[in-house]
């Protein structure tokens, strides 16, 4: 099973992370297996951060195997989805980019791919979430709100990446991103579903 991430992929998340240009085409990296964490799991603060940001994101449930997949033929690949953080550190991060380093160490790390409970994807309906942070609004998005859209992210990966069956893909997060202290309840809602409940430890 393999963890994919877009970055960049909303317009205000990108202009809070002062970066002057739209990429022109999708940013993707990885997160190993070993990041993966679920619902009823909890999220422990690494000792190598001071400064671990959460960033809400739909992800995206692979359904069969495909690779050089045409954008067309994209939504036949994946077949539903559900909200996730996006651990990142963000300390860490900055350090590995003023270097021109992969950040990996910052994204990929153990417990940094959080999802909740997977449901069905009714294709050509627009997403709308909203991420909490102790019961306060911090990030609101949907799927209109995407530089890059789901089909042209899988026909984009699949170029590169052969896509497996159960593979994993984080989407991008909307403007919001901060940061979690130990204590922290972060949850996830579709319109109003709890999808992904997650405790700082
Ligand atoms: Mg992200």
């Amino acid at each position: 099973m393999k963890i994919f991430c877009v970055g960049l992929n909303y317009k205000e998340h990108i202009a809070e992370m002062k970066h002057a240009a739209f990429p022109e085409s999708p940013v993707i990296f990885m997160k190993p297996p070993t990041a993966l964490l679920k619902n009823g799991q909890s999220f422990f603060y690494p000792d190598f951060s001071s400064d671990v940001h959460y960033e809400g994101e739909i992800v995206l449930r692979v359904c069969k195997n495909g690779k050089k997949i045409d954008k067309k033929f994209a939504h036949k690949y994946y077949d539903a989805f559900t909200l996730g953080f996006d651990f990142t550190a963000r300390d860490l991060q900055a350090e590995q980019k003023s270097k021109g380093w992969p950040w990996e160490i910052a994204k990929g790390f153990d417990g940094s791919a959080f999802i909740g409970d997977f449901i069905p994807l009714v294709s050509n309906k627009i997403i709308s979430f909203s991420i909490l942070k102790n019961k306060e609004i911090v990030q609101q998005g949907d799927t209109s709100m995407l530089l890059f859209s789901f089909d042209e992210i899988v026909s984009y990966i699949s170029k590169f990446f052969t896509l497996q069956q159960g593979d994993l893909i984080y989407t991008g997060t909307p403007k919001g991103v901060g940061a979690v202290k130990i204590g922290d309840v972060l949850e996830g809602f579709v319109e109003d579903k709890l999808l992904v409940s997650c405790t700082i430890k």
